[in-house]
């Protein structure tokens, strides 16, 4: 049995602290904010999370809510036409199988009061450089999970790995009731409106039941930048719904009996996609390994936050099973993010490559899905596992070949 303690009890912490648990190791995670202030604080995330991601979860046997969150089955396109008179692109690809987003408000308190049932031992803490120190000399393992949040900056920015550095993006969150559904099947409704940004929408299952999420993707000083002024929850839905009318009114005229979920189900904000050096030092000299957002930050343009952390946990949880009883140096930190970044670099790469204008190898793919359904059920199960869109999706010579072959076929 090892003494592991993760800072930060959110997707990626509570899921590995949940397996190590079931391994039969002592755990303990040290998480800022209660259940209840969770429960009834801000949404956080749209936190759409594709099958392998949520079978992480099922293989941990907490996977709640796949009988009650409203399935995303598909992943649907659209591009406005530039006389502003319908849509220039327009497709729609089955997932092979079901994503599901359930809000981290639902999610993570039930988690942690999983965590404790399961004998882990839950402290409710803002944990510094102090705590850190300390849990490092009482433990043989101490894991950085903290998401977004200050502790996270211990870890330095990896000049190599982080293309950017300023936010790509002005990102909003409406999180609505009584929004039309999409005919034939459920999907992230995905339109990229060039030279202003991206909207997304999809089912989600939320605090009061079931709900849609709406999110907002405005490239920096353009027309969707527009939410510095708006202070309010009906100012932030009128806001929404504006947007909508400006540029897709096929979006639009579904919410035309849309209302917020609750008065919390809003958020506006932005970031720095960043990659870090996932190993830092303490004062001490003692090493702290950094897990999920904490070291590994993508703009939510392509929804792969919390896929990406479910999948370092996972990644994470083998690597310390399979340690046994050797001691968690720096190289076997190293080790263990590099296990990670194998599958997280074609991720880092294609989010940050969706923040650019679209060159015209990429207009051309997402034209041909038009009439190509194979094309549009490849792109809507890369979301899944993104390293299926390498290298087609990132070179216009490998894009012109998948796409002759496609069409000789
Ligand atoms: C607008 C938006 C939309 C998104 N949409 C999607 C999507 O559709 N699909 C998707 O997969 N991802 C999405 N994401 C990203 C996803 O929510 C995150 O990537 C994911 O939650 C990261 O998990 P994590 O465990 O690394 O961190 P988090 O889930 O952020 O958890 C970190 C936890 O650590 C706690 N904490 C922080 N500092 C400390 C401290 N010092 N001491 C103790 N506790 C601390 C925090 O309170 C929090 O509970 C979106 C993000 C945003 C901003």
């Amino acid at each position: 049995m090892r003494k592991i303690t993760i800072i930060g009890g959110g997707q990626s912490g509570l899921q590995l602290g949940i397996g190590l648990l079931k391994a039969g190791h002592q755990v303990r995670i040290v998480q800022n904010r209660t259940a209840e202030d969770i429960a009834s604080g801000r949404v956080l995330s749209s936190q759409c999370m594709f099958h392998t991601a949520v079978q992480n979860e099922r293989d941990l046997g907490i996977d709640f809510w796949s009988d009650t969150c409203p399935p995303v089955e598909g992943i649907s396109f659209a591009v406005p036409a530039p006389d502003g008179q319908g849509k220039a692109v327009d497709w729609a690809g089955r997932l092979d199988r079901n994503a599901y987003s359930v809000d981290q408000r639902v999610k993570i308190p039930r988690w942690m009061a999983e965590f404790t049932r399961l004998g882990g031992q839950m402290v409710i803490a803002d944990a510094g450089i102090a705590e850190l120190e300390h849990y490092t000399r009482t433990d043989d393992l101490v894991i950085v999970a903290s998401g977004k949040g200050e502790i996270g900056k211990l870890f330095t920015r990896d000049e190599v790995k982080s293309a950017y550095d300023k936010p790509m993006r002005a990102l909003a969150l409406t999180y609505v009731t009584g929004m039309t559904p999409r005919a034939d099947h459920s999907a992230v409704c995905f339109n990229l409106i060039p030279g202003v940004g991206e909207y997304f929408v999809f089912p989600a299952l939320t605090t009061t039941g079931p709900c849609e999420i709406m999110v907002f993707e405005g490239i920096p000083g353009g027309p969707m930048d527009c939410w510095s002024d708006v202070k309010t929850p009906e100012a932030h839905l009128a806001m929404s719904k504006q947007i909508l009318e400006t540029f897709l009114p096929w979006e639009a005229e579904r919410c035309r009996g849309i209302a917020l979920t609750d008065d919390n189900g809003i958020l506006a904000g932005r970031f720095a996609p960043t990659v870090r050096h996932p190993v830092a030092t303490l004062p001490s000299g003692r090493k702290v390994l950094g897990l999920g957002d904490a070291v590994c930050l993508n703009d939510p343009i392509t929804g792969q936050g919390s896929n990406n952390a479910s999948k370092a946990a996972a990644v994470y949880l083998k690597r310390i099973l399979a340690h046994g009883d050797g001691a968690f140096d720096e190289t076997w930190m190293q080790g263990t993010f590099d296990a990670y970044w194998d599958y997280a670099q074609w991720v880092v790469s294609w989010t940050n490559m969706m923040l650019l204008p679209p060159p015209p190898f990429i207009l051309e793919i997402m034209g041909t899905a038009c009439a190509e359904p194979r094309l549009a059920q490849r792109i809507a199960n890369g979301f899944d596992d993104p390293r299926d869109f390498f290298p087609w999706f990132a070179d216009p010579q490998a894009a012109g070949s998948y796409l002759a072959e496609l069409r000789a076929a």
